[in-house]
């Protein structure tokens, strides 16, 4: 067995912006290498861009850290995370009422596979940044770009053409 520390961050990320990005940076100094899933989430109908989309944003928003690998995919988290040999599932936590639901999943997926999850509170300056808050600004027009890293900076502004 690797004895590499593999975390796997798996969110909708529909779309990445800079709350996620800090994540990952941030668990990237954490553990060996961190898999960032970009996953089809069936309680979110209705996706600003597809799975595909979203995969390549990432490996561009993140092309500056060495230990990060990106996929795409629509599977159990705990299924990926023993595929790709993690033995972590990261998520991030902004404030006390995204607890309740990632403490409830968090317990979900140890018990279906010995998987722990580990926590990162966010940074104050991004407590505020929601995929869904951000998809709601841009579709009414607002500007959104300094919320999110240039790779998809470009990626919203081509989709409004
Ligand atoms: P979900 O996985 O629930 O579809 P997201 O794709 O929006 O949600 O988020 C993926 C992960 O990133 C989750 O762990 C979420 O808590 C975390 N996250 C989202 N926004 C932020 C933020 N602003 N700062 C830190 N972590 C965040």
């Amino acid at each position: 067995m690797s004895s590499l520390k593999i975390a796997l961050f798996p969110g909708s990320f529909d779309p990445f912006h800079n709350g996620h990005l800090e994540i990952v940076e941030r668990a990237s100094q954490l553990f060996d290498k961190v898999v960032v899933a970009a996953m089809r989430n069936p309680q979110k109908a209705g996706p600003l861009f597809s799975l595909h989309e979203r995969e390549s944003m990432i490996e561009k928003s993140v092309a500056h850290i060495g230990n990060v690998e990106i996929v795409g995919l629509s599977t159990l988290v705990v299924t990926l995370a023993q595929e790709m040999g993690a033995s972590v599932i990261i998520r991030g936590l902004r404030a006390v009422s995204d607890f309740e639901n990632e403490l409830q999943m968090a317990q979900m997926n140890r018990e279906l596979s010995g998987i722990d999850t580990v926590f990162i509170p966010t940074s104050a300056e991004y407590s505020f940044l929601a995929s869904r808050l951000l998809r709601e600004v841009w579709h009414y027009g607002g500007d959104v770009s300094s919320m999110v890293p240039p790779p998809v900076a470009s990626a919203l502004a081509e989709s409004m053409r």
